[in-house]
């Protein structure tokens, strides 16, 4: 009742919730559902996050059984791996659940050998010979899909990768997000390492959050090619590698280093 008396509808880009609050002012919407409604509302409270899970592979439910995750890349459920899963699903009885890392549970399963036996019947591959850079990287849908894209992101994701471990990087645990414009809906300002399409050809890369979704992103490179993404995540990851004597996590290893050291290890050569 608060939005439909306060929203503003004629403009959508103003017509959520939340820009209702922030022209009312927090207080007197407090004030409005305390009143008027009876709504007390709490103060929000810090929230320790749990640390990021995949739940790849067989896992033990309570209660018996288990489920088993499989990585999706990118989401897209296809081929040889759509097949699969539909058998586990039809022969064994298996429910379903997404996860908000693009992948899919397969669960209330009895044992493990009858779904792997299915995904070896199959031909695809156990989620532990997924490299770690492919099973953590997530890409939105972007172009063709979407029609607000500027660029690729799930079409293109992949193939960064492949270079990626053709360089001999697929075992660095990094969180790598990719979006096909600033809407970021699969969360590159939160990832270790962020990618967003702002343009026809033009990339923003960020770095430095952490994988729980606690801290956000810094800008590392305002405005990249797509000639100059595999250089310049080859060389991240070659850092990550190589410079993070101490063993932090990447996210925090990246948080901590200067942009401008980053950049000069990388050794990119970009226009300023
Ligand atoms: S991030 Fe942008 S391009 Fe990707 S799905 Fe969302 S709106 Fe579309």
């Amino acid at each position: 009742m608060l939005q439909r008396d306060h929203g503003d509808r004629k403009d959508r880009k103003l017509a959520r919730w939340k820009y209702t609050i922030r022209r009312l002012g927090l207080d007197r919407v407090r004030t409005e559902l305390a009143d008027t409604f009876g709504v007390e509302l709490s103060d929000a409270e810090p929230v320790a996050l749990p640390p990021m899970q995949l739940h790849l592979g067989w896992n033990e439910q309570r209660g018996g059984g288990g489920w088993y995750g499989l990585s999706v890349e990118n989401g897209r459920l296809k081929g040889a791996q759509r097949r699969a899963a539909r058998r586990v699903v039809d022969e064994l009885g298996a429910s379903v659940r997404l996860t908000p890392q693009q992948d899919l549970l397969l669960c209330n399963l009895a044992d493990r050998e009858g779904v792997e036996s299915i995904l070896r019947e199959e031909g695809v591959a156990f989620p532990e010979t997924v490299s770690l850079v492919r099973r953590n990287a997530m890409a939105c849908p972007a172009k063709p899909t979407c029609g607000l894209a500027m660029t690729d992101a799930e079409n293109i994701l992949p193939r960064y990768i492949d270079a990626l471990e053709e360089a001999g990087l697929g075992d660095v645990d990094v969180v790598i997000r990719m979006t096909g414009c600033p809407n970021n809906c699969v969360r590159p300002p939160t990832a270790e390492v962020g990618i967003y399409g702002y343009g026809k050809n033009d990339h923003v890369v960020l770095v430095g959050g952490s994988r729980e979704g606690s801290r956000l992103a810094h800008t590392l490179y305002p405005r990249l090619a797509g000639e100059q993404m595999v250089p310049a995540l080859v060389g991240l990851l070659r850092v990550l590698k190589e410079r993070n004597a101490e063993g932090l996590p990447v996210g925090e290893f990246l948080h901590r280093t200067d942009p401008e050291q980053l950049r000069a290890w990388v050794g990119l050569e970009v226009e300023a």
